[in-house]
């Protein structure tokens, strides 16, 4: 068995969106499951769209993941003289041949094909074949170069998702493979690059399914070993369509932006079109250990923005506090909130993480302690009724012996309540609505902790 070698091969055109990060995710994991080498290859030969902002962004979405690449990155453009050489070699063993095929006479040969209703392809005229006498090539026709593919028969291969595929090669016409400026055309690049860099399994979506048949013809003209495929099956958004922009969050660092753990990101994209019986919830390690192609579905994956949510609390609680703390202290200090003049953030994280499902959302519930709470009016007026406001009074003055901590406070509440003959509610409702500006908040005793006996003094003065 040869080592495994698998590639991520981004076009650098835009960031690295789900679908790139779930085709780089499942070749770095299958190269970590065999002991391999995970190679970054970066195909920019498309230099009107390739930017180096890109190449940037790739390769943060997958440091961000930490999918770790072993070689690379190798970027086709700097790999050009390779590939003119091996066209060289193809000319010299008369697997490619020039061919001077006008553009007016290309358009000709379609129109009539057109015309009797058939597939327009190219009709091999420059095509050697034994007892053919080619044309003359015509003075001042830059030519291309064309692939000798195989005439018949039929290119077939076992894919590892999709089952067994074949085309057969009257499919196929003769592909460019060096334009007539001289620069190799995309499928060869991918052919030399998969061959020189000793590729043993290609992983990647199944827009390339066509393009399969084409490369193993080269690369069987080539002498080159073929590759197994697995063309993993597209990602459809939420709705059921193409995942697309319009579905938000598609760039992987868009998901860092907005308070998700890449853990989460790794374990959510490791279920999308995988699986490995009813498990849910695994680590990274665990995937590796896991992960082969045999249960990659051929069907179309559903991305579910719930199910990652979900998944994105799971790994928020599991995290030390110390951590989930420092984690949240860095966005609300993006935001300018100096954490530094409240509660400590470890126990507010702690008490809030339950009802929040991203960094922001628990960075948006907690900030409020670190802040100066001004209670909005209407809410204000909603809960704090007159009868409210003599235990509001005597809670406020109980709170300066109280011990501090949330069971005794609770007790105090109730204590309260008991004695002015209210529902909970109505001393705890103004106690959330003039403490935290809001009416929904964890245990109000645990909050109440939180705060701290002086601030809590202080903020309840105006009210008595
Ligand atoms: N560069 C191609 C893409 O971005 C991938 C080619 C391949 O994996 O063979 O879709």
């Amino acid at each position: 068995m040869k080592p495994v070698r698998t590639r991520f091969a981004p076009s650098p055109t835009g960031f690295l969106h789900i679908g790139g990060a779930r085709t780089a995710l499942f070749s770095w994991a299958y190269a970590r499951r065999h002991g391999g080498t995970f190679v970054l290859r970066i195909e920019d030969t498309d230099v009107a769209r390739s930017t180096p902002e890109a190449v940037q962004a790739i390769i943060d979405g997958m440091n961000w993941l930490e999918l770790t690449h072993d070689e690379g990155p190798f970027y086709q453009m700097q790999r050009m003289e390779r590939y003119k050489e091996v066209v060289q070699q193809m000319l010299a063993a008369g697997t490619a041949y020039y061919c001077y095929t006008t553009r007016e006479e290309l358009d000709a040969l379609r129109a009539e094909q057109e015309a009797k209703k058939e597939k327009p392809r190219y009709d091999g005229r420059w095509r050697p074949e034994a007892g053919k006498t080619l044309p003359t090539p015509p003075a001042g026709v830059p030519p291309v170069i064309r692939f000798k593919n195989p005439k018949d028969g039929v290119v077939a291969w076992d894919d590892q998702v999709k089952g067994r595929i074949e085309f057969a090669n009257t499919e196929l016409d003769d592909l460019i493979i060096a334009r007539a400026d001289g620069t190799p055309t995309y499928n060869f690049c991918v052919c030399v690059d998969d061959w020189d860099m000793d590729i043993t399994h290609v992983i990647r979506g199944d827009d390339h399914v066509n393009n399969t048949p084409r490369q193993i013809n080269i690369l069987k003209a080539l002498g080159a070993e073929v590759p197994t495929y697995a063309h993993l099956s597209m990602i459809l958004g939420d709705d059921g369509a193409k995942l697309s922009k319009r579905h938000g969050a598609v760039s992987v660092m868009q998901y860092d932006d907005e308070g998700f753990l890449p853990e989460a990101v790794i374990n959510y994209l490791a279920r999308l079109g995988w699986s490995h019986g009813d498990d849910e919830v695994f680590s990274r390690q665990q995937f590796v250990e896991w992960f082969d192609l045999d249960h990659i579905t051929a069907s179309a994956a559903q991305f579910n923005t719930e199910k990652l949510l979900w998944l994105n609390q799971h790994y928020m609680k599991a995290l030390p506090p110390a951590d989930l703390a420092a984690k949240v202290q860095a966005r609300l200090a993006a935001r300018g909130v100096d954490t530094a003049a409240g509660p400590n953030l470890e126990k507010a994280v702690v008490l809030y993480v339950d009802r929040c499902n991203t960094l922001n959302v628990l960075a948006d519930a907690v900030e409020i302690f670190y802040a100066h709470v001004t209670p909005n009016p209407e809410l204000l007026a909603q809960h704090l009724s007159d009868e409210a406001r003599p235990a509001l009074a005597e809670f406020a003055a109980g709170i300066a012996s109280v011990a501090w901590e949330a069971p005794a406070i609770g007790a105090l509440i109730k204590e309260t309540v008991t004695k002015h003959g209210l529902k909970m509610p109505k001393l705890a409702m103004p106690l959330r609505v003039i403490l935290t500006g809001q009416a929904q908040t964890p245990a109000v005793d645990a909050v109440i902790a939180l705060i701290g006996r002086d601030k809590v003094a202080t903020a309840l003065a105006p009210y008595l």
